[in-house]
């Protein structure tokens, strides 16, 4: 459940314009993106059964990212189409450093909780939503994740954190819910007020029993019942970051889902998350089981 929109990728290292000013780049790719996006693009690819629940615009832009996803086999039928909104667009510049963005959020913004519809969306067996915003949000999404709990789901969430954002400790009350809570290193050393991650994941651990923790280049953390583990990352040349997260969280919850250990299911986020940074455009690298197995299989030597 959450955000969608187009991404252009623009190629290599390039100026972002100044005002009045014209720059050229080698080339410019276009995405799907949103991160709620790439996670059900790239859970799809590993074989799962997907459905998507967002907004999009009623133009040509919606019409790609929907043919995109039944491409990959993911159900549409929860997809809302606006009737005042077009189709987000985010236009990423430098994508393998520095990123920069430029972005329209359009349907996006019209992506309500409280309009969810949660009993179709739970004749899934697992909801990983987006979309907390904090204070602004706190009462519906938690609303909503007791209402999906009691219909028999499990759930997983990526909160994310925004640094213009207002910090809010509500956050810890929605670990108390969430089976499965991912986040990055930025954001839970944010979330705790410490200055070590696995400080932070031991004071998450009186909230949370599974929490994530991504490191980027460093690969992943994870504290479940008390225990840590840590995986590292696979050695490949980045060249576009966008979804790297995303992407894990697909490899990992594949894992969670399919019953697999918490190693592998690192292993398995890891693999995703390097193949997402290995190729332009935020899901285009990740594969099906096959391709993942065969990504290992070259990779598992040359760990870094
Ligand atoms: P987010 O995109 O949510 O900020 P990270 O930057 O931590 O998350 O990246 C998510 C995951 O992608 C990491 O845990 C790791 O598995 C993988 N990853 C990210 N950057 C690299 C990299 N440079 N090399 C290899 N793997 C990477």
């Amino acid at each position: 459940v959450g955000d969608v929109n187009i991404d252009l990728v623009v190629v290599g290292q390039s100026q972002v314009p100044q005002p009045g000013q014209e720059v050229f780049v080698d080339n410019m790719l276009m995405h799907v993106g949103g991160g709620a996006a790439l996670f059900a693009l790239s859970l799809a690819k590993l074989g799962l059964g997907v459905a998507f629940s967002g907004v999009l615009g009623a133009d040509s832009n919606g019409s790609f990212i929907r043919e995109q996803f039944a491409q990959y086999g993911i159900d549409t039928s929860l997809i809302e189409t606006s009737k005042v909104h077009r189709t987000g667009i985010s236009i990423a510049f430098n994508p393998d450093t520095d990123r920069s963005f430029l972005s329209y959020a359009g349907s996006n913004q019209e992506l309500a909780l409280e309009r969810l519809e949660l009993d179709r969306i739970a004749q899934g067996r697992h909801v990983h939503l987006t979309g907390y915003r904090g204070r602004e949000n706190h009462a519906t999404f938690l609303a909503v994740v007791k209402q999906l709990k009691e219909k028999g789901v499990t759930l997983s969430c990526d909160v994310g954190w925004d640094d213009s954002g207002e910090w809010y400790e509500g956050i810890f009350e929605l670990m108390r819910h969430i089976d499965v809570f991912l986040m990055n290193e930025t954001e839970a050393l944010h979330y705790t007020r410490r200055a070590r991650i696995e400080d932070g994941l031991r004071h998450m651990a009186d909230y949370g029993k599974h929490i994530v923790v991504k490191l980027g280049a460093e690969g992943a953390v994870s504290m479940k019942d008390g225990v840590l583990t840590r995986h590292p990352a696979f050695k490949v040349e980045a060249v576009d970051t966008t979804g790297a997260g995303d992407s894990f969280n697909a490899g990992y919850l594949y894992g969670f889902l399919r019953g697999l250990d918490v190693e592998t299911s690192l292993k398995y986020g890891n693999a995703c998350g390097a193949m997402s940074v290995g190729a332009y455009g935020g899901s285009t690298g990740t594969a099906n089981m096959d391709g993942l197995l065969q990504f290992l299989e070259r990779h598992e030597g040359g760990r870094t």
